[in-house]
């Protein structure tokens, strides 16, 4: 018996959110009582996972498995481990194979998980529903389970051990789809995997004065996003639009400059654990849903802000 995660990479290196998913496939081992076996796709040092408590490393490398040949890769392995539960992250290559490991496997599959079961017997998770405004305990009744656990739910815990490490020989058959090329934003952070995110909106005014959340963005080390009437107006990039039609952001800080936080908007950024809200008008529905709110001009609150940001990492540099 054993619980099997699938551990990601981005050019070889686990994501944060991969971390994550191992330290709370490793909690459900431990609550089971057996095994953690790590999938490692692609990665440059795998032994990281030994950190998160992984007892087995399945090591895959390859270059150009499509999202149906990375679930027939963790299907065998779960297979071969005798595994009774199956962990991924939400992200957008967990969302896509999950279901279909749960078609193969014929396995229940829940989505969007915040916590460690509540239960073994019957096997019942929390999930969280409508962008975070409601949670639900879900039932897996199913001989093996498959779990989608949402970003920023559980955090990252380091349980080091000592894992055997294999190499697994993926089927790099092609089937119906190949990924043929990938455009990235070179030197940027992604919004997905960043920890801070400064975001702009309308109020900005016009599209040279997102120069203040990139300075921002800059001095935090943060991703740069925006609303979506300022993508719409070709300020910013779409790449950088947020909320229910955008992007979903659950960074550890988000901070919404000159956002007015329509629900459209707050539903794409309300996993987010600590939002900042910049807006002259006190009365913005935003500030309702922020940790800290500034009332006050963005170009007077943003270059002060900087500023003193400045002068806090000189100091403590
Ligand atoms: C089906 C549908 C889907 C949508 N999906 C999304 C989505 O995914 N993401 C999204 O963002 N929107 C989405 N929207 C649009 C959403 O309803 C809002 O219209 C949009 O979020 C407003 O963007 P904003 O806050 O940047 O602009 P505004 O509503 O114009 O707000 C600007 C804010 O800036 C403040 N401000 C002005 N000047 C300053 C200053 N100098 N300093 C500080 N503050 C200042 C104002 O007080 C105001 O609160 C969607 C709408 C629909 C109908």
């Amino acid at each position: 018996m054993s619980v099997l995660v699938f551990a990601d990479t981005s050019e070889g290196i686990y994501k944060k959110s991969t971390l994550e998913t191992v330290s709370y496939a490793k909690a459900i081992s431990d609550l089971l009582g057996s095994e953690l076996v790590a999938v490692s796709m692609n990665a440059t040092d795998n032994t990281a996972l030994q950190n998160y408590g992984a007892n087995q490393i399945v090591n895959v490398q390859s270059a150009s498995l499509n999202n149906k040949q990375y679930a027939a890769t963790l299907t065998q392995i779960a297979k071969e481990k005798n595994s009774t539960v199956v962990v991924l992250g939400n992200n957008a290559i967990g969302n896509s194979v999950a279901p279909l490991i749960a078609a193969q496997l014929k396995a229940g599959y829940t989505s969007n998980v915040v916590a460690v079961p509540i239960n073994t017997a019957p096997f019942t998770v929390v999930r969280k529903n409508f962008s975070g405004k409601a949670f639900g305990q879900t039932q897996i009744l199913s001989e093996v389970k498959v779990i989608g656990l949402a970003k920023n739910s559980f955090g990252i815990v380091e349980k080091p051990t000592t894992a055997t490490v294999t190499d697994f020989q993926a089927t790099e058959t092609n089937t119906t789809l190949a990924s043929v090329s990938v455009d990235k934003n070179s030197g940027k952070i992604a919004i997905a995997d960043a920890d801070i995110v400064v975001s702009g909106g309308r109020g900005l005014k016009e599209a040279s004065n997102f120069s203040l959340i990139e300075d921002l963005a800059e001095v935090l080390g943060a991703a740069t996003a925006c609303s979506k009437p300022v993508s719409d107006m070709g300020w910013r990039p779409h790449s950088e639009h947020v909320g229910q039609t955008g992007k979903p952001v659950a960074a550890n800080l988000y901070i919404a400059v000159a956002i007015s936080g329509a629900i459209q908007h707050l539903a794409g950024v309300n996993a987010s654990k600590t939002k900042v809200v910049i807006n002259t008008d006190p009365e913005a529905p935003f500030f309702k849903a922020a940790d800290y709110g500034i009332v006050g001009d963005a170009f007077e609150v943003v270059p002060k802000l900087i500023e003193k940001l400045k002068a806090f990492k000189a100091e403590n540099a």
